[in-house]
């Protein structure tokens, strides 16, 4: 077999994985005239928001003002176009605050667009699977696309892969899922079109639909982990969003378990389509579209950083010095080892804390930087940080991190926090930097 690389590619920044954190790191890290390449192992961007088409950007509003930066830019995008392709909604669920519903098609369209505008060298089918590590620096990703083996000499790498495939070969410590191991349960998500809204949720007060979900299992016509349906409406009128369907203890490092759970899961969705096609009014001449291609992912290692964001932390609406976004977000828990769903709120209404650049940051590796559903946080603070909004930030950060360690010739771990707050405060980023939202 040859393994040798078929090219070697140079490149300032490389961002591995093209989920929400990942886009907002390679478009700031592009936009500050470095090149960028940014891998993505599947066939398409935005992580888990494809893996979950439709699924709501959550906590872009922490106590009603937007977080800004680059998540601001996108949604407003999606606002002002004719007809608006995103909507600002009240959430369902009362402990959360506001919710972007979207267009997904458009949404993903106007993501690779803000990609190709700031010159992102953007590569699909492209999975990141070796580093190597010279004094404490990764120097040099391998990556295979089908043709086979390829290098990427980078000055600075930042992992937003949500596995942390990388920092984990680079050798950052991580531990998978909460202190005991168990890691949060994974969910198919699919839209039905068709449905009567006015039907469905004008004549239910319930968002989980518990007396249906009962009847369901009950009768073994659905799975009894389907005890709350938790359903919502889509973007489109008279679409529903189903994130019901949770399939546990898959580890999403694992292409077997992920692979048994996306089977599995399809398995249980086709059976809740025909029982609420049957048993709820409304969604008699609906049609199930848009599934996941694959069950979406909530959590698996959470690296070492400089710092972990904690429990105590979100509790008293920590405002750190290098806080780089808001966050209010509930502690949005799912069968993670146990058979609750939780969404506690963090505290008192209008509380919310910021998540340090620290979290981003291994202690030992002096060019690299890990954002997203990898950073470093307990486990009740890791179900509070994980929404898409604050992960499109995170990104951000660490792309604008990636170019003033650059410019000062710098190891990550000793850029200046202030400076890196003052740039994000101007391209917009809202409640840090001592100042309120
Ligand atoms: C079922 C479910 C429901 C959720 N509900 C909400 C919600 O309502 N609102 C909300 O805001 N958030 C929600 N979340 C949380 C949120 O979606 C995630 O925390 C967030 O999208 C994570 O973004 P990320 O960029 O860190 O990682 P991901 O979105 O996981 O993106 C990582 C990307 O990296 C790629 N990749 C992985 N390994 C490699 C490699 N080795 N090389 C190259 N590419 C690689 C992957 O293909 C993927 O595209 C939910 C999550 C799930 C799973």
């Amino acid at each position: 077999m040859n393994n040798q690389a078929i090219d070697i590619k140079n490149s300032d920044v490389l961002v591995i994985g093209a989920g929400t954190a990942g886009i907002g790191a390679a478009i700031a890290a592009a936009r500050k005239g470095l090149k960028v390449y940014l891998l993505e192992s599947s066939n398409k961007i935005g992580g888990v928001m494809s893996s979950c088409p439709g699924m709501p950007l959550g906590a872009g509003y922490p106590c009603g003002k937007s977080i800004g930066g680059i998540f601001d830019e996108f949604v407003n995008r999606l606002y002002d176009m004719k007809p608006p392709a995103a909507e600002k909604r009240v959430c369902s669920l009362e402990e959360f605050g506001p919710e972007v519903l979207y267009d997904h098609e458009i949404a993903i369209f106007t993501l690779y667009e803000m990609l190709a505008e700031s010159n992102v060298n953007l590569l699909l089918n492209a999975t990141a699977t070796d580093v190597i590590v010279e004094d404490n620096r990764v120097n040099k990703v391998v990556y295979y696309d089908r043709n086979g083996k390829h290098i990427i000499n980078c000055k600075i790498v930042i992992d937003c892969s949500g596995d942390g495939d990388i920092a984990s070969k680079a050798g950052v410590p991580y531990i998978k899922g909460d202190e005991n191991g168990n890691m949060m349960g994974t969910t198919l998500t699919f839209l039905m079109i068709n449905a009567d809204w006015k039907k469905i949720f004008d004549e239910n007060d319930d968002p989980y639909f518990r007396k249906y979900a009962e009847k369901g299992i009950l009768e073994g016509r659905i799975h009894e982990d389907l005890y709350k349906l938790y359903i919502m409406k889509g973007f489109h009128k008279d679409s529903v969003y189903f994130n019901s369907v949770v399939i546990r203890d898959v580890d999403g490092t694992n292409v077997e378990d992920v692979t048994k759970a996306t089977f599995e899961a399809r398995k249980r969705c086709h059976q809740l389509i025909e029982f609420v096609k049957n048993e709820i009014p409304g969604f008699e001449n609906s049609q199930a579209i848009y599934m996941g291609p694959v069950v979406g992912v909530r959590e698996t290692r959470k690296f070492d950083g400089l710092y972990q964001i904690t429990r105590q932390d979100i509790a008293k609406g920590e405002k750190f010095c290098d806080g780089i976004v808001a966050c209010d977000n509930p502690i949005d828990d799912v069968f993670r080892g146990s058979n609750v769903m939780t969404h506690d709120s963090i505290g008192d209404k209008g509380l919310y804390y910021t998540i340090p650049f620290r979290t981003m940051v291994p202690e030992s590796i002096k060019n690299l930087m890990f954002a997203g559903r990898i950073i470093s946080a307990d486990s009740v603070a890791f179900a509070s940080v994980r929404g898409m909004p604050q992960c499109m930030i995170m990104g951000q950060a660490c792309g604008i991190a990636a170019s003033i360690s650059i410019k000062n010739d710098q190891d990550i771990q000793s850029i200046e926090y202030d400076e890196l707050v003052k740039e994000l405060q101007l391209l917009g980023v809202n409640g840090i930097g001592g100042e309120e939202l």
